[in-house]
């Protein structure tokens, strides 16, 4: 067959949150052929072109395969020093030595881990437990803060749980597939092949809607396409409710609405989360006109009638506060609701979001009543999915809650072939980032570190003395960022992700990352941009190198055997994090710190001797080496044995294709971490199969329940958790009250008192203009996105020869007229310019992104395209997510 002697197993893609279950092949140690899981309930055997190419991924001729550290031509560790191979042992001493340096002199404020939605389950959950219990420190935060944290914030805020209510089966039981900010034929390409199977196969009846600021692939296959104007989705959201609720009264299904939801608001202005303050020693030149616009923002004539329910008139001078915190939130009368709707007709929607110059605002107006009859549509199911466009917005987290007002007003919200779908970009953005709780704020399971009781049953599964986790959210993403550039972070460590090149105003990011007296430590599998910023790069294992798991957009978790040995030196990054908390005794980290806010974190080492440990035990011993797993010897401490060690471990349920047991002691500890983190989530809505099921099965939906998975959330039919409550429909979450600078879970609607249990929000909030808005002087939007051949940064997808040669470089698409106005032609290069920087890139004219005369748009997979160093970085002050969307620029011929 040409197939003897491969040995196939199942496995999960390494790329995108549609998380397709893939069939890997390995001969002599090496993937050697990747084909799509026809088991996988998600892919049906199908994978895109990423997916096709994922065995080349883990060979690229530059693939990182040895530590690499800075230094002096003695061979010191020296910040400005170039970059020369150690070994682990030295990696380890110079980076703990760097941490207890820091860590000893400022405590735990001072370090931070930049964390990621594409961590393994396990890899997300053993840094979390090794910076929270071990560290007492919660700046952990990953990657995904900057792809669905106003997700998160909308789904705690609206539902009080985290994650879709639906299922990808929607696709197939919906007649309205409606995308949102979402170019899912290039960025979600399976899920599209369903949608696109499900319209085509029936055509007269499903309808898709897309709608974007430029023409793309989704287009191609939509009945209507809407162009709107950058930011303008939250006025559309608003003018769907008025048209229900002035126009077709009769279709809201009041006995959803009375039995499921009460009306909320939580307006306040709380600004866009920049550094804006002019006061600030390092306040730059560059972000003085964007910000002093801000600061004494006046009320556009755009935006008043919008604000006017909340008393803004044109010219009036709004608070704005910078990183405000959620704000206060209010319960209100159908009445009050009704009201704040008023001012979206669809003579003001349309003015203020047609996008298309060339459009005339008849037809436009004619396709936003056309979108509204199909969801006011008695009988007709809808599914809204959106993706980036909505999240990464600074209004991120009020859009997303203005999608679950629609839905719910039509009672067509947790429903086969009806609900408001957020979709995720990375591939464990949900089971990682989310579930496991690797936000600053978090803990598994949607628990808060700002809550008592969350912080107790913590500390319980993880047997750490009373009072070891600190209650005071950690610096996000973004704000660890600044504190490197404040000097209040000395010691960094990047985990799974390219955070330098991943962050908007990525220049000034860079250089205050390298100027300030710190530590940096890149793990990755590749020399990308970040890799340059750190002082230590340490050469991580890749996706079939290691054990792992991941959760999708659909609640699925999936999980994987490592199938060959990380090629040279590289390790798996659980492996790192375990390793490096062999350095640490208690008595290092445990004792009493003042916090700079003043709270004092409990010297804990009595109770710790209390509970039989001791001073001198290390923080690997107690954090992963407790309980059940002592029972097992161990790995030598540093080489592979934590890969190819065949003694020990339980081998049960772990035979390959070909009969033969995977190899020892990774099963192992990924198995007792496995078990020790669903621990969290039993009898709490967030229930996960055991280990061995996860390695029988392609993937569960949570919570599962008695062996069998949940397909729609909140519908008594599906949910065991509704059934419980006797109702038709329960939306079970947890309320808890606004948390300071994490500011995600939830508003505090306890006043004025009401019965909110297992009640949903509909909330309305106002629509306003972004901070950065087209000037004579930056005259175009610019909009960043992906591409279907390329994953993120680019740096695995670029060093696949087929994928690389499909797309070898970051276009900048435009309008043929824009190129004509600035004597360009399609191939010819261009300057990108906005008031944080410039880029250099080709135009394209005719290609597969067309927008309209007003807008360009550019991918951001391309390092030597870096047009991250061009966009604003602005984010949402609820979710502390980044806007990537729009900002103003300048185009020129180069
Ligand atoms: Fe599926 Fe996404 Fe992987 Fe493509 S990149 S095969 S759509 S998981």
């Amino acid at each position: 067959t040409g197939e003897s002697g491969w040995r196939w197993d199942k496995a999960v893609c390494r790329f995108c949150g549609t998380g397709c279950g893939v069939m890997v092949a390995t001969q002599n140690d090496k993937i050697i052929a990747v084909k799509g899981d026809p088991a996988a309930p998600v892919n049906k055997g199908l994978n895109c072109i990423k997916g096709y190419f994922l065995a080349k991924i883990m060979y690229g001729s530059d693939r990182l395969t040895q530590p690499l550290l800075r230094v002096n031509a003695n061979g010191e560790f020296d910040k400005k020093g170039k970059f020369q191979p150690v070994s682990w042992e030295r990696a380890f001493d110079v980076m703990s030595d760097k941490f207890k340096e820091t860590y000893g002199k400022n405590g735990p404020t001072s370090v931070g881990i930049f964390g990621s939605g594409q961590y393994t389950i396990h890899e997300g959950y053993a840094s979390l437990k090794l910076m929270k219990g071990g560290f007492r420190s919660n700046n952990i935060d990953p990657n995904a803060r900057h792809c669905m944290a106003s997700a998160v914030a909308g789904f705690m805020q609206t539902f009080g749980i985290d994650e879709p209510a639906g299922c990808y089966d929607d696709i197939e039981l919906t007649d309205t597939i409606v995308t949102w900010g979402a170019n899912m034929s290039e960025m979600h390409p399976i899920l599209w092949s369903r949608v696109s199977d499900r319209k085509l196969t029936n055509k007269a009846k499903v309808k898709v809607v897309n709608l974007s600021t430029y023409t793309n692939r989704t287009s191609d296959l939509a009945d209507i396409e809407i162009i709107f104007r950058p930011n303008t989705d939250l006025a559309i959201w608003n003018y769907i409710a008025r048209e229900i609720v002035y126009n077709a009264p009769e279709s809201i299904d009041w006995k959803y609405v009375k039995e499921n939801t009460v009306f909320a608001t939580s307006w306040v202005d709380t600004g866009y989360g920049m550094r804006n303050n002019p006061n600030h020693p390092k306040f730059r030149e560059s972000e003085k006109d964007t910000v002093a616009k801000e600061v004494a923002k006046k009320v556009s004539s755009l935006e008043a009638p919008a604000l006017a329910p909340f008393g803004y008139q044109t010219g009036e001078t709004m608070k704005m506060t910078h990183n405000a915190t959620a704000g206060e939130n209010w319960v209100i009368s159908f009445e009050e609701f009704k009201r704040g709707l008023a001012p979206y007709t669809l003579d003001y929607v349309a003015s203020v979001a047609k996008g298309n110059p060339d459009e005339d605002i008849e037809t436009f107006k004619k396709k936003l009543k056309a979108l509204a009859d199909l969801y006011i549509e008695k009988n007709r199911k809808v599914v809204s999915f959106w993706t980036m466009g909505m999240n990464q917005h600074t209004r991120g987290t009020w859009v997303n809650s203005q999608s679950y007002m629609v839905h719910m007003l039509l009672g067509k919200q947790s429903k086969p072939g009806s609900g408001a779908f957020s979709l995720t970009g990375q591939p464990s953005a949900c089971g990682t980032a989310r579930e496991v709780g690797t936000f600053s704020h978090r803990l598994p399971a949607d628990m808060v570190v700002a809550n008592p009781k969350h912080r107790d049953v913590t500390e319980k599964i993880w047997k750490l003395p009373e009072g070891t986790l600190n209650g005071v959210p950690g610096s996000h993403f973004v704000q660890i960022m600044r504190d490197l550039e404040d000097g209040k972070i000395k010691w960094a460590w990047v985990q799974v992700n390219n955070p330098w090149q991943d962050t908007a105003n990525a220049n000034h990011w860079i250089k205050a990352a390298r100027e300030m007296d710190n530590f940096i430590v890149v793990s990755d599998a590749y020399p990308g941009i970040s890799a340059k910023v750190g002082d230590l790069i340490l050469p991580s294992a890749m996706i079939y190198e290691k054990w792992g798991g991941y959760g999708n957009a659909e609640r699925r978790t999936q999980q994987w055997r490592q199938q060959v040995t990380p090629v040279g030196q590289a390790m798996g990054d659980l492996w790192q994090t375990m390793e490096f908390s062999k350095r640490f005794t208690l008595a290092e980290v445990w004792k009493g710190w003042k916090l700079p806010n003043g709270t004092e974190l409990p010297d804990v080492l009595d109770h710790a001797k209390a509970m039989g440990y001791k001073p001198t035990d290390t923080l690997f011993e107690v954090l992963f080496a407790n309980t059940e797993a002592r029972s097992y010897k161990w790995p030598d401490p540093i080489g592979k044995g934590f890969y190819n060690t065949e003694s020990g471990g339980d081998k049960r349920n772990v035979l390959g294709s070909d009969g033969k047991p995977f190899k020892g002691y990774g099963f192992f500890v990924h198995k007792y971490i496995w078990e020790e983190y669903r621990k969290f989530g039993l009898g709490h809505g967030h229930d996960l199969a055991d280990f061995d099921t996860y390695h029988r099965v392609r993937g569960l939906k949570w919570p599962v329940v008695n062996g069998k998975e949940t397909q729609w959330r909140f519908n008594a039919k599906y949910d065991p958790y509704a059934k419980k409550t006797g109702r038709d429909f329960a939306f079970y979450g947890e309320f808890s009250k606004v948390i300071p600078q994490g500011g995600l879970e939830g508003p505090d609607l306890t006043k004025p008192k009401i019965d909110l249990h297992n009640k949903a929000k509909i909330f309305i909030h106002p629509y306003m203009d972004p901070p950065e808005i087209p000037s004579k002087e930056y005259p175009l939007w610019l909009c960043t996105g992906r591409v279907l051949e390329h994953w993120h940064s680019g740096t695995m997808t670029m060093r696949v020869p087929e994928l690389y040669r499909a797309v070898p470089e970051a276009l900048c698409y435009m309008h043929p007229d824009t190129a004509k106005d600035m004597e360009v032609k399609d191939g010819q290069l261009v300057w990108v310019e906005s008031r944080r920087g410039k880029v250099k890139a080709r135009v394209e004219t005719r290609g597969r992104n067309r927008p309209p005369k007003s807008l360009v748009y550019v991918p951001w997979f391309d390092e030597k395209v870096f047009i991250n160093k061009v966009c604003l970085d602005a984010t949402c002050p609820i979710s502390k997510q980044t806007d990537f969307k729009k900002c103003a620029v300048k185009v020129y011929k180069a």
